[in-house]
């Protein structure tokens, strides 16, 4: 038996990426769109259309375009003009119509580049290869639960028609962290521009990388395993996980057999922790494309363009930069105050309003942050207003709240309130005073007390100042650390 050495590898992986988008119709009818109506009942988002009764003909919805346009101009694709609908032939009981309408050689967006944050925080471009509309088929349950379907499989068309975004990427993938990385970015676009909400248990996005390995043996010489594809994962753990499961069965099949594999359709088994094989894969030919008939092709002008180009605004990527270049922000802190739009917003709205962005910046990372968690919402979903920030960011710089424990005090209540921030400090007793009048009557206090840090200060021990600041502060509530230590100082000469 010939001995197969593993002198190195180069892994590939291109991934295809199913978003539902969130518009409020399906793709080429009037029922309502499954997407925005997660959980209802079976079969009660159809009409004949989603049937495919003899006789109707379908509508193009104008905002799935609108919205799949904005996710190729977000991934720097280029935009068809002329694009047509083509019928995707097969037959199976989840499209009662017998074919999908999709795009074939004509997809709306086309050529473009995403760049993901890398293992080492630079970033990785990935070519888009192709984004393309389509409408999803419905769902088959088998052996559905209540018993009385064990035995059999039921249909629920309730997804099918859905409006549908395939976004393509090339093989520019090579570990599975990337391709994870990839779909969270991905996740946090289409979220950020509106179109869907990518939210994984409810379907809305689904993934299927496409693998394959160059092994180069000992002899020099490169061996390519056919590629395989993962198919409808819906979680970026799953998605990492399959993707180097797949990876290592291809490289073990080679060492074991030699064999390259065939092109073929791989499913992940969660409770085996493993891929197995579905089908070899149809070729582009099987599905008998053409162009839909019932469908006029859909021209995109300038003003059509331009107009959706100027709804876009800022987009995740850019905002990080900025927080990073403008404002000085770290990477991590800039990624956790871009983390969702909202969150971007109330940063922002913050800032707008006059409060420092720095202390702003702090606020939200140290305080919001703690709160954020303890109630498992987003900084951007706490509820805070972005004046009220602005306010108590204000109120540390004037000295008036100490940044530590009461500001975080203040911020809490202004989530429960919308009151202004100076006004709730007051409530809560956490103004501090800068009046020399209080904090030199504290100082005489505990002067006369003749403490031991006194004592030992005035034997020359610096370190005992800072005990006496606290001790200082310890004879009256809300005053000022500033200032108790330069009245503290002046004091003792
Ligand atoms: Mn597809």
């Amino acid at each position: 038996m010939p001995q197969r050495i593993v002198q190195s590898c180069k892994v590939l992986i291109g991934l295809e990426i199913h978003v539902q988008l969130a518009t409020r119709s399906k793709m080429f009818t009037g029922a309502a769109n499954a997407a925005a109506n997660f959980g209802a009942e079976p079969n009660s988002l159809v009409d004949e259309q989603v049937l495919g009764l003899p006789g109707v003909l379908p509508v193009m919805n104008r905002k799935a375009v609108e919205y799949s346009i904005k996710v190729g101009l977000a991934l720097g694709c280029q935009i068809a003009r002329f694009t047509k609908w083509d019928r995707k032939s097969y037959y199976y009981p989840d499209l009662p119509k017998n074919y999908q309408i999709s795009q074939y050689d004509l997809p709306l967006c086309y050529q473009g580049t995403f760049d993901i944050p890398d293992e080492d925080g630079t970033a990785r471009t990935i070519r888009i290869r192709r984004a393309h509309l389509e409408e999803d088929a419905g769902k088959l349950l088998h052996d559905a639960p209540g018993g009385y379907h064990i035995g059999y499989t039921i249909v629920d068309l309730n997804r099918a028609g859905t409006p549908l975004l395939e976004i393509v990427t090339e093989p520019d993938l090579t570990t599975p962290r990337q391709v994870a990385t990839f779909a969270q970015e991905l996740q946090k676009l289409v979220q950020y521009l509106g179109v869907s909400d990518g939210q994984m248990q409810m379907g809305h996005m689904r993934f299927e990388p496409n693998i394959n390995v160059h092994i180069t043996d000992g002899d020099g010489q490169v061996h390519r395993t056919a590629i395989t594809e993962i198919k409808n994962l819906n979680s970026f753990a799953v998605l990492e996980k399959a993707s180097a499961y797949e990876i290592q069965r291809q490289i073990n099949e080679w060492i074991d057999t030699g064999s390259l594999g065939r092109k073929s359709t791989y499913g992940w088994d969660d409770a085996r922790q493993c891929t197995f094989l579905q089908r070899t894969k149809e070729e582009a030919q099987d599905y008998r494309y053409f162009p839909d008939p019932d469908l006029p092709p859909v021209v995109v002008n300038d003003a059509w363009l331009a107009e959706l180009k100027g709804q876009i605004g800022e987009l995740p990527a850019q905002r990080r930069k900025r927080y990073i270049e403008a404002i000085g922000l770290s990477a991590f802190d800039a990624g956790v105050l871009t983390a969702d739009r909202a969150t971007g917003d109330l940063f922002d709205g913050a800032v707008a309003a006059g409060g420092n962005a720095k202390r702003v910046a702090n606020l939200l990372l140290s305080h919001g942050n703690r709160i954020a968690n303890e109630r498992g919402v987003s900084l951007g979903s706490l509820g805070l207003k972005p004046v009220r920030l602005a306010e108590l960011a204000q109120l540390i710089d004037q000295n008036k709240v100490a940044p530590a424990e009461p500001a975080g005090k203040v911020l809490a209540r202004l989530i429960e309130v919308d009151a202004p921030a100076e006004q709730i400090a007051a409530e809560l007793g956490l103004i501090q005073s800068s009046d020399a009048g209080p904090i030199d009557a504290a100082i005489e206090a505990l002067l006369a007390q003749d403490p031991r840090p006194l004592q030992d200060y005035r034997a020359g021990k610096q370190a005992a100042f800072g005990a006496l600041v606290g001790m200082v502060m310890k004879q009256a509530k809300g005053l000022n650390p500033k200032v108790v230590q330069e009245r503290l100082k002046q004091r003792l000469g």
